[in-house]
């Protein structure tokens, strides 16, 4: 057992300055939408090259109001990626649409968009790719794809916070653009998000579905009226001024995220037959640092060892086709080989702008034996198995 502290595969890093703002927020009097919403909205789009932006409750939310916003519903269809977090499908189930799955690049593990074409129909509404990691899908090809086939993007950008495409921020290019500050994303308001809009009629549209439908008509409540069946997805200005403490920093986060990345690859023994990610410091925003353990080992006997050696690792993601909901709609295995292989093997190593040089030392001394020990029992449950 480590005698040093444990290090989580990830930690938000938040200063006395934004603690002690959160204080002048709620002794304001007005603690949910206002002011530092706005403000914190006005911020991102200046970030996001003068684009509309709404702030919202979470990431999920901005993609729930995204597809109704798009009218996307029964007997419609949603091309995305198994290898997410399962909100990404989720919505379009919640919508009443089906997800329909592509499997990803072998290299980049983002959806691979040269199966993309091949699962386009009739019904297909939309395009829903993730940035697995902060490592933004190719935007030239997925935009070419989806203008030759009129077909409108949801940029699940939950994790690309930060991360770029052609040196412009991932936010400011694009369609409907939706971004997460979940406490383990590379910025956090706590929870919230917000959804990057495209022009005036779409801000207002998203502010509907964003707040019960309810529009005014004037500066009071009085003369209201409600014209669709919008939902409650509003940020709190307590969480919008978390978020105001946060913009600041991010390029010293990302810098130093890279930093770390960039540790983890001289460091990493390349002969423990692990996969390292694509070594990416043009795009990437370093949201995570994953690799794929050699398929005879055990990962849940890797994480143990980890764990007991006083290192958090994480699982960012099992495939998601292959769990029960998805199944329901008759995906099996087998059906997207590199997603369930990546899925299977994927591991995420601490990665946070608060770690020191030395944790990224201390991740990988413990890395050898514990993949060691995962391979020994690897080997020992095949010759159980082919004893039986
Ligand atoms: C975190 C995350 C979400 C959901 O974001 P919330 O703000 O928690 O709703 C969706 N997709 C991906 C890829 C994520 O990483």
């Amino acid at each position: 057992m480590s005698t040093s502290k444990f290090l989580p595969f990830t930690r938000p890093t938040i200063d006395e300055a934004t603690i002690a703002a959160v204080g002048e927020v709620l002794r304001s009097g007005w603690i949910t939408s206002g002011p530092k919403v706005r403000e914190f909205e006005a911020q991102l789009s200046a970030l996001f090259g003068g684009r509309p932006v709404r702030a919202m409750s979470s990431a999920t939310g901005a993609m729930e109001v995204a597809l109704a916003m798009l009218n996307v519903g029964p007997g419609d269809e949603v091309i995305t990626t198994p290898l997410s977090w399962v909100a990404t499908a989720n919505v379009v189930l919640r919508a009443g649409a089906r997800p329909v799955f592509v499997d990803c690049d072998a290299r980049t593990r983002n959806i691979d968009l040269g199966l993309i074409e091949a699962a386009i129909t009739p019904r297909t509404r939309a395009l829903l790719p993730v940035d697995l990691a902060g490592l933004p899908v190719d935007r030239d090809r997925l935009y070419a794809l989806a203008g030759a086939h009129r077909l409108r993007v949801i940029e699940d950008a939950a994790q690309s916070m930060g991360a770029n495409w052609g040196g412009r921020a991932i936010g400011s290019i694009g369609d409907l653009v939706s971004i997460s500050f979940h406490a383990n994303k590379n910025i956090t308001s706590t929870e919230g998000g917000c959804l990057v809009l495209n022009d005036a009629d779409e801000a207002r549209s998203c502010e509907l579905w964003r707040l019960q439908g309810a529009a005014r008509s004037g500066d009071s409540w009085d003369g209201m009226d409600v014209t669709l069946a919008g939902g409650k997805h509003n940020l709190t200005d307590v969480a919008a001024c978390i978020g105001l403490g946060q913009l600041p920093q991010l390029a010293a986060f990302t810098a130093r995220r890279r930093e770390l990345a960039r540790r983890y690859f001289a460091r990493f023994d390349r002969t423990l037959g692990c996969e390292l990610p694509p070594e990416d410091f043009a795009h990437c925003n370093w949201h995570m640092f994953q690799v794929l353990l050699p398929e005879a080992a055990v990962r849940s006997v890797f994480i143990s060892r980890m764990r007991e050696a006083g290192i958090g690792v994480g699982v960012h993601y099992p495939a998601m086709h292959l769990f029960t909901l998805f199944r329901k709609l008759g995906y099996q295995p087998g059906d997207f080989p590199q997603a369930e292989r990546i899925g299977r093997s994927t591991v995420s190593l601490p990665m946070f702008p608060a770690m020191a040089d030395g944790d990224v030392e201390r991740v990988l001394a413990a890395l050898g034996p514990a993949l060691h020990d995962a391979i020994a029992a690897g080997a020992a449950g095949a010759a159980r198995s082919k004893r039986a």
